[in-house]
């Protein structure tokens, strides 16, 4: 019989030398992976990663449209589809989530015409890299430009990297008639104001940090500009990864952090237990897996059990699938599909979208192998066939 694992007391913020456990010096701006799951890459590894990995990824097929067919996207809903979640991958790790249409003043309240929108991740470029004429090209075209977006509220974002942190693109959002709030974990405010995100737009927290956000909405079915307040409650989580936007940030330690974002709607008491909330994990690994080692004897990160605890649950996790192999350099940093059926396990989702493949070719599996392994690994743990699935790019799902 295998021995129960030790649960952490206080899994909020885990201290060590009298600073939370990520931060590797008092004033909390450098900071490490405190988890047991984690491998930092050696010096081969950096020698494999920088001359030899782009060499060995695979060729996108000429039929890549058919493979992952790319929709336009619908941003209005009618009648009981106002009440439910939202989300709609947009390719890569980019996702709309607009929570159900209902104000903190009750059910007896005039209703919004809307909920509040959040946008992950956004990269609407066509290349992932610091110039625009080299790196990573992508094989399928975004659902859409920032141009055909409905208003977004927040924009959330979950670390440095070029495939998360789009200049371009957040230049735009930045600049559009009605700016949205912009959050990011710590380290990554000088960043955001350089690409022309004001500093009062800003707002950048740390691991179980949280903000209240609350967006004035039109009423419904109303010719008058009246509003009514929707709330939602947004919260920086912990999750495995590293950043770096050049070559020489791989040999320091990360001056900025990476996570993942927990969002709540908010609601009167009487009402709260109808509150939708969504979980997205950017980009994670889960455990670091050597060659010839058996993965289910190497520690696992226990950051999403505690985001589970925390949050007792999501209706939907929004989880990265992609770019997992080889296993030795991106199992640290990535999750395979078979480490994302846990996650959603640790985290207690009810659904799931997998995200973080299908865009770029940035590792060496197969392109279509992702949701391929997604539908064995489900089969293996027991995760029904619709709860966690992988959408064309563009279409919306919706969650009662
Ligand atoms: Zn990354």
């Amino acid at each position: 019989m295998s021995t129960p694992r030790a649960k952490v007391s206080n899994p909020h913020r885990l201290q060590r030398n009298g600073r939370p456990s990520h931060w590797v010096n008092d004033k909390g701006n450098a900071f490490n992976n405190p988890w047991k799951s984690w491998r930092n890459h050696d010096w081969r590894d950096q020698l494999y990663i920088v001359f030899k990995h782009s060499r060995q990824c695979p060729t996108p097929p000429p039929n890549m449209s058919e493979l992952i067919p790319v929709r336009k996207p619908t941003w209005t809903f009618e009648g009981p589809d106002k009440l439910k979640l939202k989300a709609t991958w947009l390719g890569h790790a980019s996702f709309l989530v607009e929570l159900p249409a209902r104000t903190i003043e009750g059910s007896s309240a005039s209703s919004p015409r809307r909920g509040a929108r959040i946008l992950f991740d956004p990269l609407f470029s066509e290349r992932c890299s610091p110039i625009q004429w080299a790196g990573f090209k992508r094989i399928t075209p975004p659902a859409c430009q920032v141009e055909d977006l409905p208003d977004i509220d927040a924009v959330v974002i979950s670390h440095d990297h070029y495939d998360h942190m789009d200049e371009g693109t957040i230049r735009k959002l930045a600049a559009l008639p009605r700016i949205p709030h912009f959050f990011a974990p710590l380290g990554n405010l000088n960043i955001l104001l350089s690409f022309g995100v004001s500093q009062h737009s800003v707002h950048i927290l740390d691991w179980w940090e949280s903000r209240r956000v609350q967006v004035p909405v039109l009423v419904s079915d109303s010719e008058d500009s009246s509003h009514v307040p929707v709330e939602f409650d947004l919260t920086c989580t912990p999750g495995q990864h590293n950043v770096g936007r050049n070559f020489t940030d791989r040999f320091k330690h990360p001056k900025s952090l990476w996570a993942g974002w927990a969002v709540k709607e908010v609601l009167p008491d009487s009402e709260g237990a109808k509150a939708k909330s969504a979980y997205f994990a950017g980009d994670t690994g889960y455990r670091a897996v050597l060659d010839g080692q058996d993965e289910e004897k190497v520690p696992v990160c226990e950051a999403f059990e505690q985001i589970g605890e925390a949050f007792g649950g999501f209706d939907l996790a929004m989880l990265p699938i992609g770019a997992y192999l080889p296993q030795r350099f991106m199992s640290p940093v990535h999750c395979s599909p078979k480490d994302s059926t846990r996650i959603f396990k640790d985290v207690k989702a009810k659904h799931a979208i997998g995200m973080h493949w299908g865009t770029f070719v940035l590792t060496t599996e197969p392109i279509m192998d992702p949701p391929a392994r997604l539908k064995e690994a489900c089969e293996a743990v027991g995760i029904e066939e619709d709860s966690f699935v992988c959408t064309d790019i563009g279409e919306v799902k919706l969650y009662d």
